[in-house]
C-alpha cells in the first residue's frame, strides 16, 4: 500500500481507535466546522431533539468518520456505521433504521454510492421518520409503513458533486473539511505521539506534519514509520533530522509527495507537454483509476498549486516544473 495513501489500511484500525479524538474540543483544526457543530449540537440537546442530518465531505483521511463519532458522542447517543455500497437492498437499510434508538446517529460512509432504490427508501425516512417498504413479491406484494424514531443521518462523501440533488437537499447541515495546515498537523502529530509514547521534539513533529499532504491519517501513519526508524537508528527519539532521513527513505519528498504524485505530475509535464490533458488519458498514462486521481491524488496537488483543473483538462503549473528542477514552459500557469 502507498505509505501516504489517505485511505485507511488494516493496520490503522487498532491504532486509530487509540488516537481518534472523541470530543469536539480535541478535534484539531477545521475551526469553522467546529464552531458551527458546537452550536448545532448544543441547540439540539437543549431542545431535546435529534440533531439535523449532517453531510460531511472532503478527501479521504481528513476526519469525516472521526467527526461522525464525535457528533454521536457529544449528543450522548449511539452510532451505527455502514456504507453506501454495503446497503444493497432497501431491506438492508430498513433493518438498520428500525433498530435505532431515538436520536441515534446512523453514519453512512461513501453515501454517494447508495443504489437508487435504497436512496428512494431513505427520503421519507429522512423527512418524516417514516419507512415505506414493499414486502413479498408478485400479487401478494404489499407496501407497509413503519414509524421510525427520530434519528440523525451523518453521510460522508469524498466529493459533494457525486450526490444526487434530492439527497443533498435533505441534509440540514453540510460541512466541508479542508486540508489541514502544517501547524494543525504538528499539533495532531504531537498529540498522537503523546498517546503512543513516542518521544518527538517539536521540529521532528513539524517535519512529519509538513510532509503529510495536509491529511491527519497520513500524519499519523508517517509518525509510526518514523518511530520505527528512530528506534533502530536514533535511540527512539524523533528529531527533525531523523524525520527527514526516515521520510527520504520512505520516498516521501520535501513537498510530501510520493511516487504516485510525482508520476502524475511528471506525466502531465513529459507525456502531455504540461497539459491540458483529459483525466481519462492521464489515468491511462499512469495506470491509475480515474476515481483515484480525482478523489485521492489531485485534490491536494491542486490545493497546493502544482496542477490546475481547467475546462480543457489538467494542466501542470510553474510550481510543478520547478519541483522537478525543470524550466517552466513559456505559457505554463503560474
Ligand atoms: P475519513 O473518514 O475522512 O477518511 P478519519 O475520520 O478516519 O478520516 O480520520 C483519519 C485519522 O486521522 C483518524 O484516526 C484520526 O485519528 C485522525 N484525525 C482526523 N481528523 C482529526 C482531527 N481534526 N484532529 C485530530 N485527529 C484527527
Amino acid at each position: 500500500m502507498r505509505i501516504i495513501s489517505a485511505e485507511a489500511g488494516a493496520d490503522d484500525e487498532a491504532i486509530d481507535r487509540a488516537i481518534r479524538p472523541r470530543l469536539l474540543a480535541d478535534y484539531v483544526g477545521q475551526p469553522v466546522v467546529r464552531e458551527q457543530m458546537e452550536i448545532f449540537i448544543q441547540a439540539a440537546r437543549a431542545r431535546g431533539e435529534a440533531l439535523d442530518h449532517v453531510l460531511i465531505f472532503g478527501p479521504p483521511g481528513l476526519g469525516k468518520t472521526t467527526l461522525a463519532h464525535i457528533i454521536a458522542n457529544e449528543m450522548g447517543v449511539n452510532l451505527r456505521q455502514t456504507s453506501g455500497p454495503v446497503l444493497e437492498k432497501p431491506g438492508d437499510l430498513a433493518a438498520l433504521l428500525t433498530n435505532l434508538e431515538p436520536h441515534d446517529v446512523l453514519f453512512v460512509d461513501e453515501i454517494h454510492r447508495l443504489s437508487p432504490v435504497v436512496e428512494e427508501v431513505l427520503y421519507p425516512a429522512l423527512e418524516d421518520y417514516q419507512l415505506d417498504i414493499m414486502i413479498g413479491e408478485g400479487p401478494a406484494a404489499r407496501s407497509i409503513k413503519l414509524e421510525l424514531p427520530p434519528f440523525t443521518l451523518v453521510g460522508a462523501t469524498t466529493r459533494a458533486g457525486l450526490l444526487t440533488s434530492p439527497l443533498r437537499d435533505r441534509f440540514g447541515i453540510v460541512q466541508r473539511l479542508e486540508f489541514y495546515s502544517t501547524t494543525d498537523l504538528t499539533h495532531i502529530v504531537g498529540r498522537s505521539a503523546g498517546i503512543l509514547n513516542i518521544e518527538t521534539d517539536p521540529a521532528g513533529a513539524a517535519e512529519i506534519a509538513r510532509r503529510s499532504r495536509g491529511t491527519p491519517r497520513i500524519a499519523n501513519r508517517l509518525l509510526r514509520r518514523v518511530r520505527d526508524f528512530a528506534q533502530v537508528k536514533a535511540e527512539g527519539r524523533v528529531t527533525s533530522a531523523v524525520a527527514d532521513s526516515a521520510l527520504d527513505m520512505l520516498k516521501v519528498d520535501g513537498s510530501g509527495f510520493d511516487i504516485m504524485d510525482r508520476k502524475l505530475l511528471s506525466a502531465i509535464i513529459n507525456k502531455f507537454d504540461g497539459g491540458p490533458v483529459g483525466v481519462d488519458s492521464l489515468a491511462a498514462a499512469i495506470g491509475e483509476e480515474r476515481g483515484t486521481i480525482e478523489d485521492v491524488l489531485e485534490p491536494y496537488l491542486i490545493q497546493q498549486g502544482f496542477m490546475m483543473r481547467t475546462p480543457r483538462g489538467r494542466v501542470a503549473t510553474n510550481a510543478a516544473y520547478l519541483h522537478f528542477g525543470l524550466e517552466p514552459k513559456e505559457d505554463a500557469a503560474p
